[in-house]
């Protein structure tokens, strides 16, 4: 590092923390970021199903739904080398238990503008008509979470954004209006001072407040698990989402050549949440010690009802994370994001991303912010 005091220090190098660095270059000449991993974009940002969401996915939040719209269009111009568009895409709306039938889904995907149309028969064939009441054929994508993380990596170092691996933030002080940053970086505990902090830290942000004596922010944690698989050819080129409920959905995960098998029931194996005046469980510590036993058996039992040919699929391994959501979104499974200056110490800002599109809109809260602080640009 070649200087100790910071305009801004921004905490987690996932894809929100290395975006809200490069953001905030243009107003700072000095940003460094710190991720405790080995490499950027190694924990929620690479472990995700990589769908860009178009709105689908969101029947029961309209503002959702319709932010996801406008932020794909720009997804996939501005991170075009990572998106793979090269497949088909269907939602099936499931017979029983679900949330949403096949004409409300039709007409919420026509009242956000999203592209619906009737699937191909071929695509239909794929599934069980005793269990879908209808099938549709829509415009979404899935990127590569490696190629992001490249691009990513080419843009950091063209806004010139200094950044240190093995960087493990354990705690911040207050020294007048200046944030003192302490973290370990290879056995040692260092600390950098700066003006602002960007806590961009996923399911760990509430691990950096209770170590800095800050107030904990609520929010649900997931235990997840997502299986990799290898299906069999007819399903191949094909992404399917069983909606709207306790369903599933299979996508291509390009970094690997498979598929991920993410469902809403078996994926999440235990959750918690983090209130304000009660303990903390720290999110990291848990993710290292938390037993792994795949609830795949499940998953693929189920899923084979809706896609008898799934069951030909090979289990691979899973991909394991802990995924974290504000409480509010649980009511209408909605993924608003976070943005927030921690109460009292408005120079200490948390940010949690529902969506990888959804760093756009923290972009635009990031410019509000610049300017009614009068932060010199
Ligand atoms: C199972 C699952 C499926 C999902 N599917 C999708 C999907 O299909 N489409 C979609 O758009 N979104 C999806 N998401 C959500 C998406 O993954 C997240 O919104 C996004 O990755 C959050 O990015 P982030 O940078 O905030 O988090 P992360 O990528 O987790 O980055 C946080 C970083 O902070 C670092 N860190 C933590 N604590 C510290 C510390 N004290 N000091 C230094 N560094 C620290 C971590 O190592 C990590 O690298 C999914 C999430 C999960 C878990």
């Amino acid at each position: 590092m070649q200087s100790e005091k910071f305009g801004a220090v921004v905490i987690g190098g996932g894809f929100y923390g290395c975006e809200v660095a490069r953001e905030l270059k243009q107003y700072f000449e000095n940003v460094l970021l710190l991720e405790s991993e080995s490499d950027l974009m190694q924990r929620a940002s690479y472990r995700n199903q990589a769908r860009v969401h178009q709105g689908y996915h969101y029947p029961r939040s309209l503002l959702t739904s319709l932010r996801s719209r406008v932020n794909f269009s720009r997804f996939i111009n501005e991170y075009k080398g990572c998106v793979y568009s090269e497949f088909e895409k269907v939602y099936a709306i499931a017979r029983s238990f679900s949330k949403t039938s096949a004409a409300q889904f039709k007409g919420f995907c026509d009242r956000i503008g999203a592209p619906i149309g009737p699937a191909a028969d071929e695509l239909r064939a794929l599934l069980n008509p005793h269990h879908v009441e209808d099938v549709f054929s829509v415009l979404e994508y899935v990127f590569d979470s490696a190629k992001l993380k490249d691009i990513v990596k080419v843009r950091l170092a063209e806004a010139a954004v200094e950044y240190e691996l093995n960087a493990m933030v354990e705690r911040l002080r207050y020294v007048g209006d200046q944030c003192r940053v302490e973290f370990r970086h290879r056995g040692e505990i260092r600390e950098v001072e700066a003006r602002y902090v960007f806590i961009c830290a996923y399911s760990h942000i509430n691990g950096v407040l209770w170590r800095s004596d800050l107030p904990l922010i609520p929010m649900k944690h997931e235990f997840a698990e997502m299986a990799l698989i290898d299906v069999p050819e007819e399903l191949k080129n094909k992404g399917i989402t069983i909606m709207d409920g306790p369903f599933f959905a299979v996508m291509p995960f390009p970094d690997r050549g498979l598929h991920t098998l993410h469902h809403v029931r078996y994926t999440p194996h235990h959750w918690w949440t983090d209130t304000p005046g009660e303990g903390y469980l720290d999110a990291h510590k848990h993710f290292e010690s938390a037993p792994r036993e795949t609830q795949y058996e499940h998953m693929i039992r189920d899923a084979t009802r809706f896609i008898p040919s799934i069951s030909r699929s090979k289990y691979v391994e899973s991909l394991w994370e802990v995924k974290t959501i504000l409480p509010r979104s649980e009511v209408d499974d909605s993924r608003p994001i976070l943005f927030r200056p921690v109460d009292k110490v408005p120079n200490v800002i948390c940010v949690l991303g529902g969506k990888i599109d959804n760093v756009f809109d923290v972009i635009d809260y990031i410019r509000e912010f610049v300017e009614s602080n009068g932060v010199k640009i």
